[in-house]
């Protein structure tokens, strides 16, 4: 064959393509098999990861295999062990194994899912994981889905579809005059919503001003005899609901079949639920009483990278109105062929050229099964509870029911658990975070990683019980 593999670098030679991607791959091998045992996260020597990294723009070129061997060892130090066992931050997923690989695929293969023209097996794969995930999450067959970076850009479209339809229902066409002179919307959501609701509502020109807050229960849900207060005090107007399914500290789930109708009370509503993560809750057989009345809502948003374990990055917007969805979300332009028509990938999110983000949803799922994500729930739910419990039997005051993954602990005081976490960070046995909740530093637990053992679990719970002990 002339030219062949050689002339596309597909040679065993040094820096040729495939010698670079065998040293990629083989030092993502070697970091995933020390993930169980490497320090969760030392604190970072940032003058040291600068020194390494840094220096002056490169005046010419250098080989290729010399940049990936540097990367390799000069990042090291800096990479914190977030796909591993122990990392209980934020709520952070780790990375299933097959989810891991297509992801791979997806980069080395390069593929623009913009369109059906752009990459046929992109956009045909996130219409088939995508129908996947409606079905495990409970929300109709008949809705539309984006594939997006994440729980931010999901929302960020879920609101925008609200904003149209509840301004079209009153008359006036937001995508073409603006909200300049418009009708005044409402968004009624909970004080204890996620912060990245606020910034959607920035962006969409909604502003933070549109919040009228509701009330939240003793354990985070919203409250509903105040939703119904709130609700009543501007019936007439514009309104987009936002719920939640999964409060980020404690985990409670919003009564979604309560809210949702009293929401249908008012005149023109949209219902957006944001189930960053918790929205998985419904494919498991134990907590899917959680989302009950899931398929009455408007929108959904859920992260994949979150309890799915697909790598970063990667989110889901979802809405029961397709065409509503592509009326606020989709663009044409006379060279982009294949665009504009229903069915194109982006046009459901945010972004235009946009990274083949379904390979590795497609992968979870065919990996994982519905009997796995249900599984993988389960025990990332159990183990959250396992470790609430070793940590109340070592006389650490739990400040949630823990109904879900999260876990907030207290140990005494502010400053005596911010003192535990700041030493569970340093000692490197487990990561895990602080918040502020109801006027309360506490430690938070966010169980989220598929291969998160009840061992590590234990090993976890000691390490902060005998660092707590020696403060
Ligand atoms: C994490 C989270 C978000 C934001 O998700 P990203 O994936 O970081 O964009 C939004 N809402 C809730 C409830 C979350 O937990």
């Amino acid at each position: 064959m002339p030219g062949g593999v050689a002339s596309l670098g597909m040679t065993d030679e040094p820096g040729s393509v495939a010698d670079l991607i065998r040293t990629a791959a083989e030092a993502v091998i070697d970091y995933r098999a020390g993930l169980p045992h490497r320090p969760v996260a030392g604190p970072a020597d940032r003058a040291a990861l600068l020194a390494a990294l840094g220096g002056p723009l490169p005046a010419g070129p250098t080989s290729p295999d010399r940049v990936i061997d540097d990367l390799v060892v000069a990042a090291d130090p800096g990479l914190v062990a977030t796909a591993g066992p122990r990392f209980f931050g934020f709520v952070i997923g780790g990375s299933l194994p097959a989810a891991t690989a297509a992801d791979i695929l997806a980069v080395g293969w390069d593929q623009v899912a913009f369109n059906a023209i752009s990459s046929p097996a992109a956009s045909v794969v996130e219409e088939v994981a995508g129908g996947w995930c409606k079905q495990l999450l409970g929300i109709p067959a008949s809705a539309s889905v984006g594939f997006g970076t994440g729980a931010q850009s999901a929302n960020t479209v879920g609101l925008a579809t609200a904003r149209h339809q509840v301004l079209a229902a009153a008359g006036w066409d937001v995508e073409r005059d603006g909200l300049a002179g418009s009708p005044r919307v409402r968004v009624v959501a909970s004080v204890e919503r996620h912060a990245t609701v606020d910034r959607s509502l920035r962006l969409l020109g909604l502003g933070n001003a549109s919040v009228r807050p509701v009330a939240a229960g003793p354990q985070g849900a919203i409250d509903i005899d105040d939703l119904a207060k709130v609700l009543a005090d501007e019936p007439t107007m514009p309104t987009i609901v936002v719920l939640q399914t999964g409060n980020v500290n404690t985990g409670a789930c919003d009564d979604l079949r309560a809210a949702i109708g009293l929401a249908r009370t008012v005149e023109h509503s949209w219902v957006h639920v944001d189930g960053a993560f918790g929205l998985w809750a419904a494919a498991c057989p134990q907590t899917r009483a959680l989302t009950d009345g899931i398929e009455l809502a408007d929108s959904w948003c859920t992260d994949a990278h979150k309890w799915l374990n697909v790598p970063y990055d990667c989110g889901l917007v979802f809405c029961a109105d397709p065409s509503a969805h592509v009326a606020a979300a989709s663009y044409s332009a006379a060279y982009l062929t294949g665009a504009g028509t229903a069915g194109s990938p982006s046009d459901y999110v945010l972004e235009s050229s946009r990274r083949a983000r379904g390979f590795a949803v497609w992968a979870a799922l065919r990996e994982l099964g519905e009997t796995g994500v249900a599984d993988l729930v389960a025990r990332c739910c159990a183990l959250a509870r396992r470790f609430a419990d070793g940590l109340a039997a070592g006389g650490v005051e739990i400040v949630n029911d823990v109904v879900l993954n999260q876990v907030l602990a207290d140990f005494g005081s502010d400053e005596r658990t911010d003192a535990v976490i700041d030493a569970v960070q340093r000692e490197g046995t487990c990561w895990l975070g602080g918040t502020t909740w109801r006027g309360r530093r506490l430690m938070r637990i966010s169980v989220s990683n598929h291969s998160t053992t009840e061992d590590d679990i234990d090993r976890s719970v000691a390490a902060v019980l005998r660092l707590a002990a020696g403060l």
